[in-house]
């Protein structure tokens, strides 16, 4: 962003404005992390501000500050087009093109609001006026610490800001290992930690909340554990079937890729998660070191993401999305070999 964009916004933050803030659909804890972060920042200034996510979110993010306040698009459509439709600013946050927000993709096309994107995704679209874009930032949660500190705002932080930007930059880095985490990210993280976010709580109410259902979904996904030693290639199936013995809630799969990828030697891990309500295979991907997942994604699987972690889509069957997997796999045997 130009030090020109930056006192452009800042301007227009000056009075106060009618403000919506969206999220890409199922919202992580970075995308709820900036959000709410984002939130308690501008609330600080005389705004009307409204989070819109597109859809619900995990149990283990509903502690946040602000929780309460967050408006679901899918069951409130009505009310929230009209917000979206009379907002002067649009943020839009940790995604990079408006189909990621699902049914909302109309509405924020139409809205005429100013759009301001935040996102560290790869290969942005060009739908806002101002665009704050880069990949190689950890967590858009880091983002909107950095956009704080441009505005020149950080002697602002507070604790329910600190609390939120932390929960994000923790969760898009698998708190703290992967390897976006850079020293930037620890002194950032260690002035929330000073302005008031609490680590140790965070990571229990993020991490240490889970149901007895879920671990046993955990245990059901690890002895679907496939390993394809020869391309250091690892994936988990899960079916309906298995989602609904164990009452499947949403969030309870969150990571478990995370798992495959642990394998000694394996440089790519997927899970494939079968969705009858909505007809669709959910893929993860996550690899290890310059294997692509986001280009794989993107060619094959109809989504996108990261370098180290994507996702896509399938409308084929559970079956058949596995097969179309395992056929691809070898042409990429250089890259998952070397
Ligand atoms: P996850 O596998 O946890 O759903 O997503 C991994 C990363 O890829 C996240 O940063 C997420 O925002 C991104 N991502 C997930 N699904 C899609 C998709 O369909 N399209 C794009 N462009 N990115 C995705
Ligand atoms: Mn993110």
């Amino acid at each position: 962003m130009t030090k020109r964009e930056i006192s452009e916004i800042k301007a227009l933050l000056q009075s106060p404005k009618k403000i919506v803030i969206v999220p890409h659909k199922n919202p992580d804890g970075d995308a709820m992390g900036s959000s709410l972060g984002l939130y308690h920042y501008l609330k600080l200034f005389n705004h009307h501000i409204s989070v819109i996510t597109p859809n619900d979110y995990p149990n283990f993010l509903k502690w946040l500050p602000g929780d309460e306040l967050v408006i679901k698009y899918d069951n409130n459509k009505a009310a929230a087009d009209e917000l979206i439709i009379n907002a002067d600013i649009i943020f839009t946050l940790d995604f990079n093109a408006l189909h990621r927000t699902g049914n909302m993709e109309t509405i924020l096309t139409e809205a005429d609001g100013i759009k301001i994107l935040i996102d560290h995704h790869q290969q942005p679209d060009n739908y806002a006026k101002y665009i704050y874009s880069d990949v190689t930032i950890c967590s858009t949660a880091q983002m909107i610490y950095h956009f704080i500190d441009m505005l020149g705002d950080l002697k602002l932080l507070n604790s329910n800001i600190s609390t939120c930007l932390y929960t994000g930059i923790m969760t898009d880095t698998g708190s703290f290992r992967f390897r976006s985490t850079t020293s930037t990210t620890h002194h950032v993280v260690a002035n929330l930690i000073d302005n008031g976010a609490d680590n140790a709580q965070i990571h229990n109410n993020v991490y240490d909340t889970n149901s007895y259902n879920r671990l046993q979904l955990l245990g059901r996904a690890l002895n679907n554990l496939n390993f394809i030693e020869e391309l250091n290639t690892a994936y988990i199936i899960l079916s309906q079937k298995e989602l609904n013995k164990y009452n499947f809630q949403k969030g309870d799969t969150e990571g478990v890729v995370n798992y495959a990828l642990s394998l000694k030697g394996v440089k790519f891990a997927v899970i494939f998660i079968e969705n009858q309500k909505e007809s669709i295979i959910k893929i993860s991907l996550r690899s290890k070191g310059n294997f692509d997942v986001n280009t794989f994604a993107r060619q094959h699987f109809n989504g996108g993401g990261h370098t180290n972690a994507a996702g896509g889509r399938s409308e084929l069957s559970l079956k058949k999305t596995v097969e179309k997997f395992i056929s691809i796999l070898p042409t990429y045997k250089n890259d998952l070999k070397s």
